[in-house]
């Protein structure tokens, strides 16, 4: 008894009002008179009678149905509910296993991945919550709008309406699983977006306006950045670029770790708004605000190097591909320090170019074509170094994580679409 993780009947009930239920429970015992052996009359009755409440006379009637079709798997699925709720976890799996055996079905692989890992079968709780994702429809675009090309290389994938958020649990309890497991043999080898639940589906790659201008602009960190995958940016879904992706995943994991327990609040700068829905779906924040100088529907037109916040303002933080943008980025840190809470923490995300020992910087009154060429996008005055980014971050007074692929494991980097040297670093306030 008492067991945390909650198995799905196969057909949620749809009636609701007492009335309403009584009188189709009269409507199906006359039905039962009619065709006494029409096991969809059984089936009815049985989740009839759950809503009613009646929860003795649901095996009865499952059993009823099993003695004329013995390989229905909604019956089994729902017989080891009846199970799981009443601790029996023996029988539970049985009946679960059966209903495996007899249909590729997302409910039954995902009621038996929890039941699983219930039991503490880690390894073959992965195995079923992998099937359910492989059986999940993949989320479908939106026909009806153009994907237009990106105006911002780092900060917009390309305009694709998001279709599905719907949020998919094999998927979640995939991620939430992961670390004690051998990732390798276990997940599915299917793409996935952890942003909007979309699988299957191969992401799209960097908007061509930018290659192009990257390309005629001769810069030298094409395709040689920590993250910002040329080949696999966007996902077709949602529109979220892979650094968003990254970011989904890591609240996934803090949240299942339960480190969100406590909620708080998030300033999201300059917010991306596939990422945006994805936390509001999460609700793991009391409140969000989003601030920003230029773009519209905003909470707080705002400078990043005066924020009109008093100190201790925020428990998390997210400033992704913000700095690059602004010529004093000093102040800019600092600001982020000043009104982080104290225990608090942050996404601190810039383009960083791989090789080079220092920012590349300092040139003012460029002309759009050489910021092209030396940053990286016509709107940027600098190009980080890894080691001076780190640098600038630690002066300021965070501490810094660096979690790259040995954080979050090859197998997810893979199917998320993510260059193996992507890094999502973390700024925290001790
Ligand atoms: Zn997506």
């Amino acid at each position: 008894m008492g067991s945390k993780r909650r198995l799905n009947q196969s057909e949620p009930a749809r009636l609701k009002k007492p009335a309403q239920i009584s009188s189709a429970i009269n409507e199906v015992l006359r039905m039962l008179k009619e065709e006494p052996g029409n096991p969809e009359v059984y089936y009815k009755y049985a989740q009839l009678l759950r809503t009613a409440g009646e929860s003795e006379e649901v095996a009865v009637q499952l059993k009823e149905v099993l003695t004329i079709d013995p390989y229905d798997y909604r019956v089994e699925n729902d017989l080891a509910v009846l199970y799981y709720n009443e601790g029996k976890f023996d029988q539970a799996l049985e009946h679960l296993q059966k209903a495996a055996s007899s249909d590729n079905n997302v409910v039954v692989h995902q009621n038996l991945g929890r039941l699983l890992t219930e039991l503490g079968r880690y390894d073959e709780a992965m195995a079923e919550f992998e099937k359910a994702v492989t059986q999940m429809p993949a989320s479908r675009p939106d026909k009806s709008t153009e994907p237009a090309e990106p105006s911002d290389v780092w900060n917009e994938g390309p305009s694709v309406k998001p279709t599905s958020y719907r949020k998919s649990p094999a998927i979640i309890e995939l991620i939430s699983l992961r670390p004690g497991l051998r990732e390798n043999e276990i997940y599915a080898r299917q793409s996935f977006c952890t942003v909007c639940g979309a699988t299957g589906r191969r992401f799209l790659p960097l908007g061509k306006h930018n290659i192009d201008n990257l390309y005629h602009h001769g810069f030298k960190y094409l395709g040689r950045c920590e993250m910002t995958s040329i080949e696999e940016y966007a996902c077709p879904s949602c529109g979220a670029s892979d650094r968003q992706r990254l970011y989904a995943l890591w609240f996934e994991l803090e949240a299942s770790a339960g480190r969100f327990r406590n909620r708080g609040n998030l300033i999201h700068f300059a917010p991306e708004r596939p990422l945006e829905r994805k936390l509001a779906s999460m609700k793991i924040f009391d409140m969000m605000l989003t601030a920003d100088l230029s773009m519209k529907d905003v909470d707080f037109h705002a400078d990043i190097t005066r924020l009109p916040f008093p100190a201790e303002s925020f428990d998390t933080f997210i400033c992704s591909h913000v700095l690059e943008h602004v010529e004093d980025d000093d102040m800019a840190i600092s600001e982020l320090y000043r009104v982080t809470k104290r225990g608090g923490r942050g996404i601190l995300m810039t383009p960083i170019a791989i090789g080079p020992k220092h920012t590349i910087e300092g040139k003012r009154g460029l002309d759009a074509g050489k910021r092209w060429g030396l940053y990286g996008q016509d709107d940027h005055v600098r190009l980080y170094s890894h080691d001076d980014f780190v640098a600038k971050a630690l002066y300021h007074g965070f501490h810094l994580l660096e979690l790259g692929i040995d954080y979050f494991g090859e197998a997810l980097f893979e199917r998320l679409g993510l260059l193996e040297t992507s890094v999502l670093y973390i700024a925290e306030k001790w």
